[in-house]
């Protein structure tokens, strides 16, 4: 027998509450699927929909408002080991706020199981309209025009999902949520649900809930398409194999800061690709004004034998910076062990471990911070230069990176 999917069966939601029946026919679902908690990743989304993180014993993310199906979709088309089940869950509020995510994951038959629990308003706020609000919601209170609302299970069967239904009536509904779970590909179940806190206020006439009796659930059918294998992301790539040594022990962080244009995002770049190929661990984070041609540009890369579970970089050990832009930028990281490698136009500055060399006037205003850098970690032995060579070859401006990186060869900092 596989282990309960919910962690306790008190729910987070008002008494009363459709969502929790929902959630409770769901786990029963996913049990019988034969999934154990820690094979299923549920996605969550803002509003009372996404109470339910803490009373799953699954793994769970909470996303922002209408974005869950776009981080499942992530999440789906990450995941390397098999028998694992995304499944995304959100609000009729947060369907429509994201509803090109839905579509877009619907379009590519991206593996999940998006469960829309839709209470025709958005409950967490206040019970306001929502884009799958009925005709009863608006005439009785808000608008007087009769637009309908969307047909989500509609729109999705018709973008390429591989199954999508809609749930209506209350009572035990895990055999559909089941026809989802095992369906090959993209899968939506939108479930009709019960706001007791503002449903009885907002809805000209509940019973159209509590009798499943909504418009838009016995005019239109519910969708079936055909099976549309999918790939996930890593299929397609094939996994670089470490070909180059490097002699670092420890995590290193790298803090390369310059001017716009100079060629800083790209030198990161390029050592965290180089970094790959030598068999590391690597992140690497760029940061630069809205006014991109202007100001500062500065990148963390993080090196590492072990893998990365902090990416944060407070205090960086060693610092990059080909000009005055880049010292103002990163000076407030600099800590008494903080290498710093400089161009000698810098040299006023009276830093300790600082080392200098002539990178604007060898390499240009663009190849600077990559001549630094790249010298500086070919000298430590961090990576080898023809790692740093073969990256560059695949750039688009490869041909003056590889000039510079040649350099590197002899000269010394
Ligand atoms: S406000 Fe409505 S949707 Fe939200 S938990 Fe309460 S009853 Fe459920």
């Amino acid at each position: 027998m596989t282990q309960p999917i919910l962690s306790t069966n008190n729910m987070p939601f008002c008494p009363g509450c459709g969502h929790g029946v929902a959630i409770k026919n769901l786990a029963k679902a996913l049990e019988e699927a034969g999934y154990s908690p820690l094979d299923v990743i549920v996605v969550s989304d803002i509003g009372c929909a996404g109470l339910v993180d803490p009373i799953l014993a699954t793994h769970t993310i909470h996303g922002l408002h209408g974005r869950a199906p776009a981080l499942a979709l992530g999440v789906s088309l990450g995941l390397s080991s098999p028998g694992k089940k995304v499944v995304a869950i959100q609000g009729d509020g947060g369907a429509t706020i994201g509803l090109q995510h839905l579509l877009e994951a619907a379009r590519r038959n991206v593996d999940i199981t998006l469960i829309v629990l839709n209470n025709l308003l958005y409950g967490m706020t206040g019970g306001q309209m929502s884009g799958l609000s009925t005709v009863e919601f608006k005439a009785g209170k808000q608008i007087t025009d009769d637009t309908p609302p969307f047909d989500i299970v509609k729109l999705v069967h018709e973008a390429g999902a591989a199954y999508s239904s809609r749930i209506t009536s209350p009572g035990d509904f895990k055999a559909q949520f089941l026809e989802a779970l095992r369906a090959p590909g993209f899968s939506l179940v939108e479930v009709a649900c019960l706001c007791p806190s503002h449903g009885v206020k907002k809805l000209k006439d509940l019973s159209i809930v509590a009798l499943g009796d909504l418009k838009l659930a016995h005019e239109r059918e519910p969708g079936r398409a055909a099976f549309r294998p999918t790939e996930p992301l890593f299929a397609q790539d094939k996994p670089e194999r470490p070909s180059y040594r490097s002699n670092i022990k420890e995590r290193l962080g790298l803090l390369i800061a310059g001017s716009a244009g100079g060629g800083i995002q790209s030198a990161a770049r390029l050592i965290a690709n180089a970094g790959i190929l030598s068999g590391l661990h690597v992140t690497m984070k760029g940061e630069y004004p809205i006014t991109v041609g202007t100001g500062f540009s500065a990148a963390e890369v993080i090196l590492s034998r072990d893998k990365i579970h902090y990416t944060g970089l407070e205090h960086p050990d060693v610092v990059v910076a080909a000009t005055e832009d880049g010292l103002v930028k990163a000076r407030s990281r600099i800590h008494a062990h903080t290498i710093l490698v400089l161009d000698s136009k810098l040299k006023e500055e009276a830093f300790p471990n600082a080392v200098y060399g002539d990178f604007q006037k060898e390499a240009g205003k663009q190849g600077a911070a990559l001549s630094a850098a790249a010298r500086w970690l070919v000298q430590e032995g961090v990576l080898q230069v023809e790692a740093l060579l073969e990256v560059a070859r695949k750039h688009k401006h490869g041909e003056a990176m590889v000039e510079v990186l040649e350099k590197c060869k002899s000269v010394e900092v």
